[in-house]
């Protein structure tokens, strides 16, 4: 059995207490290999090695930093394989998407970053009291905690910029989905990148991340995953008033205009709910359609929903794997079983498929009006409901019925309802008339319970150091 040690000072170790967690293929249900169960004993010594190797990596120029984050990047360029069949082993995605999309998008994390380092520049603000300029200086040692859904392109979404701006990390893989992050660690080693630098501690939650976010010596702590861990987290690191981003859940909604080019849209209109099964933060899982289209969109969506193939991840051909742990199918599947509870009106899907793993066919589901828990409640699968709307401040209200607020994306023609609506959205981040286009230097992130701060770019970089003024007399 595969053996997933933890990466601390620039060596493999065991967990110092000896434990393994099994780690499941979700494709098979089979266990494939066991992660080292991590606890504080562990972030001990993980957070005293990076507190060891902060005065020489902050010392760096900004360029050798750079430097090092390149070598990753075209490390990893050269395995792209082994880690796209690894993502897909570990978390149940299509291969397909591991390859084109995640783990090319890890690497391109680990570029622009590197980038950032020598590109990140500070104000200074002079002609009213004297002549004074921004420091913007590394915090020292931060914790960074990714969850299983997008593991290595999370990952590297914060130890990336951590690091970029002078940082050491000590960062938390989800248990769930542990290789990659190993992987990377090995290939650190590889590659000689400085000891300590980067650590990486597995473990569950409560064991590896409280102690990692109470750890007085941690500085922030940057989080991606669940409103319920995220208000946790927010909670552990009050007392010390210690910096956190949190990147959390979502309820997205899609709005559909009967003037928008849907037909056209209709692939990236599905993979909008369904992409990873639906297990992106970003899915828009209330679709909202104008009802003058109502009919005629909900029955080519079907169609185009249909035409998703489900199966085996190794498969090229696959468009939708299973979900990614028996905890969460046994979620998904209650949240469907609720919808019906409901008064759902099932055109599709709703219930696990008869492949071998964690499968859920995908659901569409209509009749159910903003209050329902369905439309209330994050399911993170592939569970979508269709919602119509009358006007535009119809449209509007409904998409603004959630207490989360990260990603919109609205469909039309007519611009200047397009900046309307978006401006009138209690949301993060909104697309129109495309879904999950990204350029890295956006901020992203989400308002409600869909977090706090945001991610990406000069944000990324400004959230990993601290701002300092210097203020200098004129005379
Ligand atoms: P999760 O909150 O269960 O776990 C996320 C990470 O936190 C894991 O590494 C986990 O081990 C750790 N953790 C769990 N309990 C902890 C605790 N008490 N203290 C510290 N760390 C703890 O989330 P998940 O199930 O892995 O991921 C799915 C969730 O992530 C969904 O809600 C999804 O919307 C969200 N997500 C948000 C974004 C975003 O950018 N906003 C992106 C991806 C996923």
């Amino acid at each position: 059995m595969r053996q997933l040690t933890h990466w601390i000072n620039g060596e493999a170790r065991p967990a110092r207490d000896g434990g393994w967690l099994d780690v499941f293929a979700p494709a098979t249900r089979q266990v494939h290999a066991q992660a080292a169960d991590g606890n504080a004993h562990d972030v001990e010594a993980a957070v005293a090695a990076a507190a060891a190797a902060f005065p020489a990596w902050s010392s760096l120029r900004n360029s050798e930093r750079a430097a090092w984050l390149e070598r990753l990047a075209v490390a990893l360029e050269a395995r792209i394989e082994d880690f796209a069949r690894a993502e897909s082993l570990d978390g149940g995605k299509p291969v397909r998407l591991a390859r084109e999309v995640e783990i090319p998008r890890a690497i391109a994390n680990l570029r622009f970053f590197a980038q950032a380092a020598v590109q990140f520049s500070s104000e200074s603000h002079h002609g009213e009291a004297g002549l004074n300029y921004t420091l913007r200086q590394p915090l020292g040692v931060v914790g960074c905690i990714s969850p299983w859904n997008l593991p290595l392109y999370l990952f590297t979404w914060k130890i990336a910029p951590a690091l970029a701006a002078g940082n050491t990390v000590v960062a938390k893989p989800s248990e769930v989905t542990p290789l990659t992050a190993t992987l990377l660690g090995e290939l650190c080693g590889e590659i000689g990148f400085p000891r300590g630098v980067l650590n990486i501690v597995h473990g569950i939650g409560p064991n590896v991340g409280e102690p990692l976010v109470a750890h007085p010596v941690v500085k922030a702590v940057s989080f991606t995953g669940s409103t319920r861990v995220g208000q946790r987290i927010a909670a552990l690191a009050s007392p010390q008033l210690k910096k956190v981003s949190l990147e959390l859940g979502g309820k997205n909604p899609t709005l559909v205009f009967a003037d928008s080019d849907w037909r056209a849209n209709l692939d990236t209109l599905a993979r909008s709910a369904f992409q990873n099964s639906g297990q992106i933060c970003l899915c828009g899982s209330r679709i909202l359609v104008e009802r003058a289209i109502y009919d005629e969109f909900r029955d080519a969506f079907v169609e185009r929903t249909k035409a998703l193939r489900l199966g085996d991840p190794t498969d090229a051909a696959t468009d939708l794997g299973p979900l990614v742990s028996q905890g969460h199918f046994d979620k998904v599947t209650a949240c469907v079983e609720r919808a019906r509870a409901e008064g759902g009106r099932f055109l599709l899907g709703g219930k696990a498929s008869t492949l071998g793993g964690w499968y859920v066919d995908p659901t569409l589901i209509e009749g159910l009006g903003p209050d329902t828990a369905t439309n209330q409640e994050e399911i993170f699968g592939p569970v979508a409901t269709l919602q119509a709307f009358d006007s535009d401040e119809e449209a509007l209200a409904l998409a603004n019925a959630s207490d989360y607020g990260l990603a919109a994306s609205i469909w039309t023609r007519d611009l200047q309802r397009a900046h309307r609506v978006a401006a009138g959205l209690r949301i993060g981040i909104v697309w129109i008339n495309t879904w999950l286009m990204r350029d890295l230097r956006t901020p992203f992130g989400g308002v409600g319970q869909s977090g706090l701060g945001r991610e990406g770019g000069a944000e990324a970089m400004r959230f990993f150091t601290e701002a300092k003024n210097v203020c200098l007399s004129l005379g």
